[in-house]
């Protein structure tokens, strides 16, 4: 079952002719397929480190609730490693596609600085190194709201705005400073809850549209153990 939005044959970057790797393994609803790497023990360390990020992250209350959305859909998610031959300088990304995957995920997981020089970025622009676990959540949101037709059913600035707010639950919840915002992405000091309120009133109408377009995932999300949580607070005020 497909959507009614445009899929791509290619993601941002990606290489024509690029043949598929070989080799490939597959956790929960996610197919890991290390394209484009040529030396089988690199190829199957980068199955391993992504393996192990998709399991942690899983164990987590907010990952779950995105990881259990996404195998809900039953539509195929692949995973492989990010080709950054384009100038968005994305840390990772995700695309609807045409074919056997109905999204895929390009993630590679390098560490905070190291990643930024991979990416050719400027190293001061943000304050925050996120770690690899943060950047696939950022993804897993895209995806989530991918596989069940609502990628894009708000404006581009809240669906970035929405994966960075799930991906600060995720922070919080395993004792990570939360960041400001899309555009920022500076560290939030100091008192989480008053953050999260705050955040919460400024973003009302991406929550709500998010939990109207994604009514179980929001439910489960508002469940997790995160000090950080503007729809456990628009659950409790609204619903
Ligand atoms: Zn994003």
């Amino acid at each position: 079952m497909g959507c009614f939005n445009s899929a791509y044959m290619m993601g941002p970057g990606e290489r024509l002719f690029e043949q598929a790797a070989s080799i490939q393994a597959v956790v929960g609803p996610f197919t890991v397929r290390p394209d484009g790497v040529k030396d089988d023990r690199e190829a199957s360390r980068y199955i391993a480190q992504v393996m192990g990020i998709v399991r942690m992250v899983e164990t987590t209350t907010t990952g779950n609730a995105l990881i259990t959305a996404i195998r809900d859909a039953r539509r195929p998610v692949l995973i492989f490693p990010l080709e950054q031959v384009d100038d968005t300088q994305a840390y990772a990304w995700t695309s609807p596609r045409m074919g056997l995957f109905a999204v895929a995920i390009s993630f590679t997981p390098l560490f905070g600085q190291r990643l930024r020089k991979f990416l050719g970025d400027d190293e001061n622009k943000f304050e925050r190194v996120f770690i690899p676990q943060e950047v696939l959540v950022h993804e897993l949101v895209h995806a989530a709201r991918d596989v069940t037709c609502n990628y894009h059913r708000v404006d581009d600035d809240d669906e970035e705005e929405l994966a960075v707010m799930i991906a600060n639950m995720f922070s919080v919840e395993i004792n990570r400073l939360p960041v400001t915002n899309y555009d920022e992405m500076d560290n939030v000091t100091g008192d989480i809850s008053g953050f999260s309120r705050k955040y919460y009133k400024e973003n009302f109408e991406m929550i709500e549209a998010f939990y109207r377009q994604n009514k179980t995932l929001a439910q489960q999300l508002s469940y997790s153990k995160s000090i950080f949580n503007p729809l456990r607070l628009y659950m409790d005020e609204n619903i």
